[in-house]
Order: structure tokens, then sequence, then C-alpha cells
């Protein structure tokens, strides 16, 4: 078994991002800068903002916080997007999710200027990365493909199945992955919690991806031996043994999957690093003009 190893190349390929980063600002006589809005107080999403701002800095981003209590109106909400769409000094704008119930995320991602859509969850990035055309990946598929591209892993031909179909993972995971590109090219199968079988559909991957939310869902009984295993699965567990007070496991039971494994993500240290690199990715592509010409 061999570590698909998130610390390693999320450090090489965010020393690459600074550097262009400097390049640009140099360019623009700014830097590129992303904003994030925040909504209410879930400790999850809190946490994945700061990180986010955090690893702004630290490649040469400006980044920007927007902090909103969770009795803010759709519509204050609606207007402070249109707001940061018509600013031609901010690149990127992500809404992180979960939102509070009277807010309705489908009006939210559609309101945000697709070429600002760092998070690639727009329709029509959506559509256009379906269609194998410049767009915003999502962050997670995208920090996978990235990882996958990095260790040039052959996966063209063979068949991946990917467990759980959410908008924001497994289901924009299976395009990338049934692309006529490199890395891609597989034979996909997509399956979720009304799928029949499952643990033979499973068995049959030569990649597979798990997306599902569930600590040690994925079992070495489910997976064929010399199999590529991609664990996205965040789980926290409350913990004694640990600074933070909490422990994270991820959706595959990596001590025995491991053993059957040809290569495999550790949770943490795998996904998670590499989502912050498709959103940095994302937000440098959108400064630079790449994906649409400013
Ligand atoms: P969602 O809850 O949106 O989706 C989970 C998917 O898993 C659904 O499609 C669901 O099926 C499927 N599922 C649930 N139970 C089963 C089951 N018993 N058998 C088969 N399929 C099942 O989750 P996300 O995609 O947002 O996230 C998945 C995991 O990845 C979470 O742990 C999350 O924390 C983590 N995550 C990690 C990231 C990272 O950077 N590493 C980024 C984003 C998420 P159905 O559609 O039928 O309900």
């Amino acid at each position: 078994m061999k570590l698909l190893d998130g610390k390693e190349v999320s450090a090489k390929l965010k020393e690459d991002i600074k550097r262009e980063a400097a390049e640009l600002t140099e360019k623009l006589g700014r830097k590129p800068h992303l904003v994030a809005i925040l909504v209410g107080h879930d400790g999850g999403s809190e946490t994945y903002v700061a990180s986010k701002m955090r690893n702004c800095e630290q490649v040469g981003f400006d980044s920007t916080n927007l902090h909103y209590e969770d009795d803010i109106t759709e519509e204050a909400l609606l207007a402070k997007i249109a707001e940061i769409n018509a600013d031609d000094e901010i690149d990127g704008l992500i809404v992180q999710l979960p939102l509070p119930k009277h807010i309705d995320p489908e009006k939210v991602t559609e309101a945000i200027d697709y070429r600002k859509d760092v998070d690639g969850f727009h329709p029509i990035n959506l559509g256009r990365m379906q269609r194998n055309l410049p767009s915003f990946i999502p962050a997670t598929p995208y920090g996978i493909m990235l990882m996958l591209d990095h260790y040039k892993l052959d996966i063209s031909g063979k068949k991946a199945v990917v467990v759980g179909r959410s908008n924001i993972v497994g289901s924009p995971m299976s395009i990338l992955l049934a692309r006529n590109s490199n890395p891609g090219n597989c034979t996909v199968t997509l399956t979720h919690s009304r799928t029949q079988n499952l643990k033979e559909e499973v068995l049959q991957a030569d990649v597979v991806v798990a997306a599902i939310g569930r600590k040690n869902f994925v079992t070495a009984d489910m997976v064929k031996e010399g199999a590529i295993v991609i664990d996205v699965g965040i789980n926290r567990e409350t913990s004694t043994e640990t600074k933070s007070g909490y422990k994270l496991y991820g959706d595959v039971d990596f001590n025995e999957v491991s053993k059957k494994a040809s290569w495999i993500t550790p949770v943490p240290g795998g996904v998670g690093l590499m989502t912050i690199i498709g959103l940095l990715k994302n937000t440098l592509e959108a400064a630079k003009g790449t994906v649409y010409p400013k």
C-alpha cells in the first residue's frame, strides 16, 4: 500500500500557487482577492472558513470573511452578493453552506456571478464542466483530480465507483472521472443510499471514492485487492485524546482497507488538504482571467 499524501502534495502545490500569486500581484498591482460569506455559528463551518482565509493569506491572497448572524434576510444576503459581483477588485466569492432554513441555497448559488464562483457550484460552471469546457470545478473533486495527476496514477479505462451523489462532492466527482481528459476516462458508477447491492458494486471498482459522511462505512470486504481508495469523509467525534477535543474519521476503515488497497488517502492528511488547493487554484484562475477572460 502506498499513501496518497495530501500533506506532501498540497505543500508542493501551495508553493506553486504562492509563486504565481506573487507574479500576478506584480502585474495587477493588487493581490488576488477571495471573499467568503458565512452565516450563523455552525462550528464546522466557522472552522472551514477560518482555514480557507488562513490559507489565502499564506499564499499571498487578500481574503475577507463577511460573517452575518443567522437572522440575516435572504434579500439582504442577495443584495450583498450583488454588491460583490459588481466589485472589480474581488475575484472570487464563496458562500459557506449550510445556510439557515429561511434562505434558499439554490437562489444564493445562482446569484453569485459565475465568473466569481470559485466553489464551482453555479449551474453554468457545472454545465461547462460536464461539457469539458473551461470552468471552475468544485474544490473537493478538483483537489482529488490534482492528487491523482500528481501521482500519475493511470486510471484511464478503469472502473470507478463513487459512493455518495451530493452536488458538492459525489456528483461532480463522477463527471470528472468519466470525462475524456487526463486523469479521467474511467467507466463510472455513481452510487447512493438507494443503490442495491452496494457492496458488489464497490467490489468491482479499481478506483473507489467514498463521500458518504459515515465513519468507517467502507470496510475491507467491500474493496478489491489493489484498488485505489479515495476517502472524502470527515466525521468528527469528541475525544479526550486530542488537544482540540475531537478526532476525525474518514468514511473508509483505513486500518483494514489499507491492507488491500494499492493507494489510499489518510484522514486527516488526505482529501481535506487538497480541497483547499482546489479553492486556491480556482481563485488564482479567477484573478488571472484564464477560465473567463476579464
Ligand atoms: P451529503 O450528506 O450531502 O451526501 C452524502 C451522500 O452519501 C448522499 O448522496 C447519500 O445518498 C449517500 N449515502 C448516505 N448513506 C448511504 C448509504 N448507507 N449507502 C450509500 N450511500 C449513502 O454529504 P457530502 O457529499 O457533503 O459529504 C460527504 C462526506 O465528505 C462528509 O463526511 C463530509 O464531511 C465530507 N466532506 C469532506 C470534504 C473534504 O474536503 N475532505 C469536503 C466536503 C465534504 P442519498 O443521496 O441517497 O441521500
